[in-house]
């Protein structure tokens, strides 16, 4: 089964993404979470992508479309994958289309432009698996610390309000066009976001069997 997950940043894409991986034994994967590793190995990918990452803007679909095929080309994705992330804008579809990807469902996560904004101030991140945590919402067990893997919780450069704002102007003009792509072809199930992780989960699950 290969999934992609739709949404705003910050409407819950990662860790919903995770939730599934593990029922279904399925990777997830996340661009960002990629091209953070990059960042923050310095490597020369890294050092490109930092200054769009950083301001809130797309990495260039040439990137990222060389990213995401050499990952999937990996062992652990013959019975398929979610992508979290990908595509974000209509030439990354159709380079996945292209590649012959065939994708079975796409799941759009609605959240409202001002809870994102109130979602990914709060945000925190394990440093060293990507897991997801907010400090009111769902905070994890020990303050700082990954309930995952024990790894260090740090603010993304990127979940600053300023960005935050840029980031969704770029996604309702870049990656909602997407909707469309997908619902022209009896794909895009729309789900909407709960303030609870396993409330939207449920409804995501029910998306994934439908
Ligand atoms: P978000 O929480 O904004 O959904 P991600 O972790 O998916 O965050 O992405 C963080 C940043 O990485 C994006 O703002 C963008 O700069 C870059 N990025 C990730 N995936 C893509 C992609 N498919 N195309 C272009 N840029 C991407
Ligand atoms: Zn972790």
């Amino acid at each position: 089964m290969n999934l992609i997950l739709l949404g705003a940043p910050g409407a819950g894409k990662g860790t919903q993404a995770e939730i599934i991986c593990d029922a279904l034994g399925i990777p997830a994967i996340s661009t960002g979470n990629i091209l953070r590793d990059a960042v923050k190995h310095q490597t020369p990918l890294g050092l490109e992508a930092k200054q769009y990452m950083d301001s809130g803007d797309l990495v260039p679909d040439s990137i990222v479309i060389n990213i995401l095929k050499e990952r999937i080309q990996k062992d652990d994705c013959k019975n398929g994958f979610i992508l979290d992330g990908f595509p974000r804008t209509v030439p990354q579809a159709e380079a996945l289309d292209q590649m012959g990807v065939v994708i079975d469902r796409v799941i759009e996560i609605l959240v409202e432009d001002d809870v994102i904004l109130t979602r990914l101030s709060g945000r925190r991140i394990c440093e060293d698996c990507g897991a997801s945590y907010h400090l009111e919402y769902n905070p994890p067990k020990q303050a700082g610390v990954c309930d995952r893997c024990g790894g260090k919780l740090i603010q993304r450069a990127d979940d600053v309000p300023e960005t935050i704002r840029e980031r969704l102007h770029v996604y309702h003009e870049q990656t909602e066009p997407l909707k469309n792509y997908y619902y022209d072809s009896g794909k895009l199930i729309v789900v909407e976001g709960q303030e609870k992780v396993e409330d939207t989960s449920a409804l995501v699950r029910k998306a994934v069997e439908a």
